[in-house]
């Protein structure tokens, strides 16, 4: 008998670690120091992931082992109270997740307890794929030409033979001393993954090029949650995504599968620059001959975390992370520039928020969103090429569509005044602020910070 220690890897389906066991007994620790680091919405959608994983388990004669603490002594002591052969895990690349395996890896080899770990959240592990130098890539493009070409593997079998133990019951969110999220949450669980690669796939994905950067289209996948949580398994999703790219009906639709698929080598990436450079967590990836002399502005950064900057397009951004835990991608963007380059703020100072209030947060892809904005990053958006935030909403949301689903206030303001609130005479009678910054002031002093920190002055 094998103890599968589940992490960030909730299924039964697609999972090379439990396929890897002939008998199975499955784990799942809270931990205390991950729990130090999580934030309301992510442990009760993952709560929720649980919830399921267990019903899957028993819809199979087995059962799901909780446990809370300290994995690098539950794992050792569960593996010797059950006299098990093995102890398998998935591997996680976030430096924090190094360290705690390193831990456990120790305490087993010290008890004599096998073990070994699996790649199974990405195709391609960090280190897979390098430059001709056998230097990791720090430019997307390469590494996308390099990843596409390689096989991708299949499905991998579900487990059949699990023991039936099934501990303490599923702890609340108050227990593990969390409040209730504010945002409503996506379902979580298989089902609820499996539900929307197919709803993806039977349309939106055709249309995926062309419409992805509006977000009153809706059409990307919102799989960001179960890739994290691993409620669906990277090689399900390509198979269908797979499926989808053979019935497609033109070239067009074609060519939107592929950049769908090319989203999901950008998590890959990230993954791989976090895994090479545990430190971008805290500090830039790009080092700048002197230090960003980033502002400090707590009413700036409040009004930035209310939606309320009188930008338009950057409050809704930021009005939906509040109500859904979510933002969609260009307006990750969009905000993320607004902070850093209008209201020339830290970086780190995003991140964080983010870190609590995003569902999908993961610290490869959420770091690396921060730094290509902030300019900091590795293949990140140079440092001159500022979004103006009333020429993306315009471009991004013509019909103010976006904007008044989350900005009630502006609902009886026709599109073309809003997309000219920061050049109005005279506002319309609404609660909605002025804007609290120039963007064509800002613009040019967030260069000269740039060029200061280039010593370029
Ligand atoms: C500042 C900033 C912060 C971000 N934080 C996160 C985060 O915490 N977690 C997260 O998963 N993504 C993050 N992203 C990337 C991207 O915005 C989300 O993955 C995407 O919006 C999720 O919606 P979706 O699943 O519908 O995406 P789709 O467009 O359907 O893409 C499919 C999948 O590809 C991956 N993907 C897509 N775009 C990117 C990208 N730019 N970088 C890496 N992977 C990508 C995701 O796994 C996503 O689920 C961030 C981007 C920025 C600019």
């Amino acid at each position: 008998m094998d103890l599968c220690w589940h992490r960030r890897d909730l299924r039964t389906a697609d999972n090379r670690m439990l396929a890897a066991s002939d008998e199975l007994l499955p784990v799942f620790v809270f931990d205390d120091t991950v729990l130090e680091h999580a934030a309301p919405p992510r442990v009760a959608f993952m709560l929720d992931a649980l919830d399921s994983l267990r019903e899957a388990y028993r819809e199979r004669g087995g059962g799901l082992l909780i446990e809370r603490g300290d994995p690098s002594t539950i794992i050792p002591d569960l593996a010797a109270e059950f006299d098990v052969e093995r102890v398998l895990w998935n591997h996680d690349y976030s430096g924090l997740a190094t360290e705690r395996d390193e831990a456990v890896r120790a305490a087993l080899d010290e008890q004599e307890t096998n073990h070994e770990g699996f790649h199974d959240a990405v195709f391609h592990e960090p280190g897979a794929i390098r430059t001709n130098n056998g230097d990791p890539y720090s430019v997307f493009t390469y590494f996308w030409k390099k990843w596409r070409d390689r096989e991708k593997s299949a499905p991998y079998e579900e487990p059949d033979s699990i023991v039936d133990e099934h501990g303490e019951n599923l702890p609340s969110l108050s227990d593990l001393g969390f409040d209730e999220p504010d945002a409503s949450l996506p379902a979580a669980g298989s089902e609820a993954a499996e539900e929307r690669l197919s709803r993806f796939c039977d349309g939106p994905i055709y249309r995926y090029e062309a419409d992805r950067d509006y977000p009153a289209k809706e059409c990307t996948s919102r799989l960001s949650v179960d890739l994290k949580y691993g409620t669906i398994g990277i090689r399900r999703v390509w198979e269908i995504v797979e499926n989808a790219k053979a019935d497609a009906e033109s070239e067009d639709e074609r060519d939107s599968v592929t950049e769908f698929q090319s989203q999901l080598a950008w998590r890959e990436f990230y993954t791989q620059v976090l895994y090479f450079n545990p430190n971008v967590v805290t500090d830039h990836y790009n080092a700048y001959e002197n230090e960003i002399e980033f502002r400090d502005d707590p009413a700036g950064l409040d009004a930035w975390k209310a939606g309320k900057t009188g930008y338009p397009i950057v409050d809704a951004g930021m009005r939906q992370l509040r109500s859904e835990g979510y933002v969609h991608n260009r307006l990750r963007m969009i905000v993320a520039s607004f902070l850093t380059k209008d209201l020339l703020l830290d970086w780190r100072e995003g991140y964080d928020w983010y870190k609590k209030k995003l569902v999908d947060h993961d610290t490869a892809n959420d770091n690396g969103g921060w730094q290509w904005a902030a300019s900091t990053g590795t293949d990140a958006q140079p440092y001159f090429r500022i979004f103006n935030p009333m020429t993306q909403g315009e471009r991004y949301d013509p019909d103010a569509e976006y904007i008044k689903r989350h900005v009630p206030d502006l609902r009886e303001v026709d599109a073309e005044t809003i997309h000219s609130w920061h050049e109005l005479d005279e506002y319309p009678d609404t609660e909605y602020p002025t804007p609290i910054v120039d963007h064509a002031e800002r613009r040019e002093e967030a260069i000269a910070m740039f060029e200061q920190a280039r010593g370029e002055e």
